[in-house]
């Protein structure tokens, strides 16, 4: 399904967010404290002349870990090396990454909770003594040998802390959660964005833009793209507020940003489960969703508005979620 509002990166995405993506921790946008403490490790490690640290960025999609780890890189002035846990099938495929990298080098491990155990076991050697060790051969006549390997800085990304297993995330020296970002910082990206495409935006279009789009800077792009395609064909090419609130109208994205899935997730917590609690599982039977999509990629924002709780025994509709639906709260029946 093509979810216009989903933060997760599709193949149209690819040219844009390479082409959107700041260079340098000074043109990237919000997340202060992530981008002071990355600062100054950095620096230090460039004085000590030591590969950085190994970092762990966590957080939902689309809010700039892949842009991070293309910044770190560019900061300490070394090539990054980008790959993912499920391109990583065997021991092999890592051991050839690895003894490619030079010295300092940055590599990057997108979705790295997805790594499988045997491959997760020969990085953290690798990741600790830079070293790697590889069996040779099989049965009685395999032997075991060491490989040095270069000092490199690990970049591992992920949507939630807590799906690494802990001796990897312990082996992370600088761990970093990304935060939704704010109206006013996604109106600044959504403005050098247009910049950058040479879209004419102004403010209040920018301010309605980034209103809409769940505090993620993914979707500020994409809904750019897509109300820049609307104010060419059925305006004068200027983004403002009415020619926003118009194409998003038609693209079905209220006025905070949700989507019909997001509606029909509400509506099925609060019409066939009374508001909740109801068990995750249930949920997503119910509406037909992985139950990894929706943690991953519908609960954070619903819970960053208040819109949803998740409580021992499953998830809750708050009013707020009620208020937003226009469904009346008093009529819960009881239970
Ligand atoms: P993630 O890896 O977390 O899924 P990305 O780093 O791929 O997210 O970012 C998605 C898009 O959003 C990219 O086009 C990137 O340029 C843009 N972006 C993310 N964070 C920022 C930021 N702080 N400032 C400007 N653009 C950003």
């Amino acid at each position: 399904e093509n979810r216009i509002i989903s933060p997760e990166k599709k193949e149209d995405d690819m040219a844009l967010d390479r082409s959107l993506r700041p260079e340098r921790l000074n043109n990237f946008i919000g997340q202060e404290k992530v981008k002071e403490k990355l600062s100054i490790f950095i620096e230090a490690a460039i004085t000590r002349q030591e590969p950085l640290d190994h970092v762990l960025l966590y957080g939902p999609p689309g809010l700039g870990k892949t842009t991070l780890a293309n910044i770190i890189a560019n900061e300490l002035n070394v090539s990054i090396h980008t790959t993912s846990g499920p391109a990583i099938e065997r021991p092999g495929d890592l051991a050839a990454i690895l003894t490619n990298l030079q010295p300092k080098d940055v590599l990057f491990i997108d979705e790295i909770h997805r790594l499988n155990k045997v491959v997760e076991e020969v990085l953290y050697p690798a990741m600790e003594d830079y070293s790697l060790d590889i069996i040779i051969g099989k049965g009685p006549s395999a032997r075991s040998i060491r490989l040095d390997l270069p000092p490199f800085t690990l970049v591992g990304a992920t949507t939630r802390a807590g799906l690494l297993s802990s001796p990897l995330r312990d082996r992370f020296g600088v761990i970093n959660r990304l935060e939704f970002y704010g109206t006013d910082e996604l109106a600044e990206i959504i403005k050098r964005s247009a910049r950058v495409l040479g879209i004419e935006v102004n403010e209040d279009g920018a301010v309605e833009i980034s209103k809409r789009s769940r505090g993620t800077p993914r979707i500020a792009n994409r809904l750019l793209k897509r109300v820049r395609d609307y104010a060419e064909v059925k305006a004068d090419g200027i983004i403002d507020t009415e020619v926003v609130d118009k194409a998003l109208k038609l693209l079905e994205i209220d006025e905070l940003g949700l989507d019909h899935i997001d509606h029909k997730l509400l509506k099925t917590i609060i019409k066939k489960f009374n508001g909740g609690p109801v068990g995750l599982n249930t949920l997503a039977a119910s509406i037909s969703e992985e139950t990894e999509t929706i943690e991953d990629v519908y609960e954070p924002y619903l819970l960053q508005l208040g819109f949803i709780e998740r409580t021992p025994r499953g998830r809750v509709a708050t009013l707020a979620a009620y208020e937003h639906l226009d469904v009346d709260y008093k009529n819960k029946s009881q239970s």
